[in-house]
């Protein structure tokens, strides 16, 4: 087993989104201080679309790495003119994530000018929609759904982007969420599961301002309004915010491991905060899986909310059993085999002082493969702790993900693969406790039919 640095990695955001209209703010500017609220999202590439400037035409920039490298001069922003402007941050998965080229915003002209995309989740019929559109002679320049979209609008032969979308959205088969302009307005639209989170804010009441997730609203002085509506579709143009249905017969299906993992904390999902579900989780997970130990820790980052809420549940001191380096990037150096074989991380690093001779309670979001609580466990014991019981604030994870989220075939998937009874044996912890379906959902308090939980259920909305 490899217990380098992807030992560390754990499931992985596709991509945030965001972009607004206002008559008097610096767009982009704007958009990039998004963008970074939004990163946790996505670190492969960013970019933006802005303007119309002169000639009518869009500015774009995209690049591969964190905002900060794209962006490295924000204040170089507040010169780009114009009135719009759509942002996105990237995770890619599978080899063609790693081409330059399908950074986004996408970039396409058609006959009736400028479109720029930026889309987060996973079309399910792209390949069919694909051969369907070469069949027709059209050239793909990227792996991206969003360009999928972009061919689809320029064959529909409307000068009308909302028109050409009301026409190719309800083709469009999976999750996601789009944020795209022509030049002259921004539109949001949301799959009619609504899998894939999108929300709207006004910018002082100047204009308006949509993102994946409510922390970017926060970040630029935005005011949330609503989330969107499954099969919606939000207009910002000149003459305000108005709004259609694009998708008939929709029902709300978000997905519920944004609250157990990829939402930053400090935004709010459907009017529920993502941290204080967190702590609610934890707080389940104590009066389900009770556990004899001295101290409770969490993982950070995400973790660290559901682990204070079990030791508030359980009486338990909370105590930071683990320090998180962030400023390890992309590209550093593997341990050795050596320090590797002991357990060293240089993302995670145990607190021996705490640690040492106690019996640990370590919480965690989720278990994906395993790899990660091998290691977790293992850097535990090497700083001395006498009994480490593994908690987990969400039910197991049996099935992969069709809707944006890198989770591995389930063949990968410890939980799928083996019982629950040798979880504990195969990880090396003294015991492991997952929360049940019912007390997550007590958590997130939301109806059960009110989230995908396909991943953890293996029914999933649409396939
Ligand atoms: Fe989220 Fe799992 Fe549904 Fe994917 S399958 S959208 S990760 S709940």
């Amino acid at each position: 087993m490899d217990y380098g640095i992807e030992a560390g990695r754990k499931l992985e955001e596709a991509c945030g989104v965001c972009g607004g209209y206002a008559a008097d703010q610096p767009l982009a500017f704007l958009t990039c201080f998004a963008l970074y609220a939004l990163q946790h999202r996505g670190q492969e590439s960013a970019g933006i679309a802005a303007g119309p400037g002169e000639g009518r035409k869009l500015w774009v920039k995209r690049g591969m790495g964190l905002v900060s490298d794209v962006f490295p001069e924000t204040a170089d922003l507040k010169g780009i003119l114009g009135r719009l402007a759509v942002g996105h941050v990237r995770y890619s998965y599978g080899e063609g994530g790693k081409n330059p080229e399908n950074s986004q915003p996408l970039r396409l002209r058609y006959r009736h000018g400028e479109l720029a995309i930026a889309h987060n989740g996973n079309i399910l019929n792209s390949r069919e929609l694909r051969e369907e559109l070469e069949a027709q002679g059209a050239i793909f320049q990227t792996d991206t759904d969003s360009e999928l979209l972009a061919h689809m609008v320029a064959r529909q032969g409307s000068s009308s982007l909302e028109d050409a979308l009301l026409e190719v959205v309800p083709r469009l088969k999976g999750a996601f969420a789009f944020v795209l302009t022509d030049g002259h307005k921004v539109i949001g639209l949301r799959d009619g599961y609504g899998i894939r989170p999108l929300s709207l804010a006004s910018l002082d009441g100047d204009g308006y301002f949509l993102a994946s997730e409510t922390c970017a609203f926060d970040t630029i002085g935005a005011s949330f309004i609503r989330d969107l509506e499954p099969g919606e579709m939000v207009v910002l143009d000149e003459a305000g915010m108005h709004s259609r249905k694009v998708i008939e017969n929709t029902c709300s299906r978000l997905c519920m491991f944004e609250y157990i993992y990829f939402a930053r904390p400090d935004s709010n999902l459907q009017g529920k905060n993502v941290h204080l579900v967190r702590r609610e989780l934890g707080r389940q997970l104590a009066r389900e899986h009770p556990a004899d130990a001295d101290i409770v820790s969490g993982v950070p980052d995400s973790s660290i909310a559901a682990a204070s809420g079990f030791a508030e549940e359980a009486g338990l001191p909370y105590e930071m059993g683990l320090v998180k380096n962030r400023y390890i990037g992309r590209t550093f150096i593997k341990p050795t085999q050596k320090m590797r074989e002991e357990g060293v991380d240089i993302k995670l690093n145990p607190v021996k002082k705490i640690v040492e001779g106690k019996r640990v309670v370590l919480i965690d979001d989720s278990i994906v493969r395993g790899t990660t609580s091998v290691k977790l466990i293992k850097i535990m014991r090497r700083a001395g702790a006498s009994e480490v019981h593994l908690r987990i604030a969400s039910p197991p994870v049996i099935g992969s993900c069709y809707y944006g989220i890198d989770i591995p075939d389930p063949g990968e998937l410890i939980a799928y693969n083996n019982r629950p009874a040798e979880i504990p044996e195969l990880i090396g912890a003294d015991s492991v406790g997952y929360l049940g379906m019912e007390r997550t959902i007590e958590a997130v308090s939301l109806s059960p039919g009110e989230l995908c939980r396909a991943c953890f259920t293996g029914d999933y909305p649409v396939l």
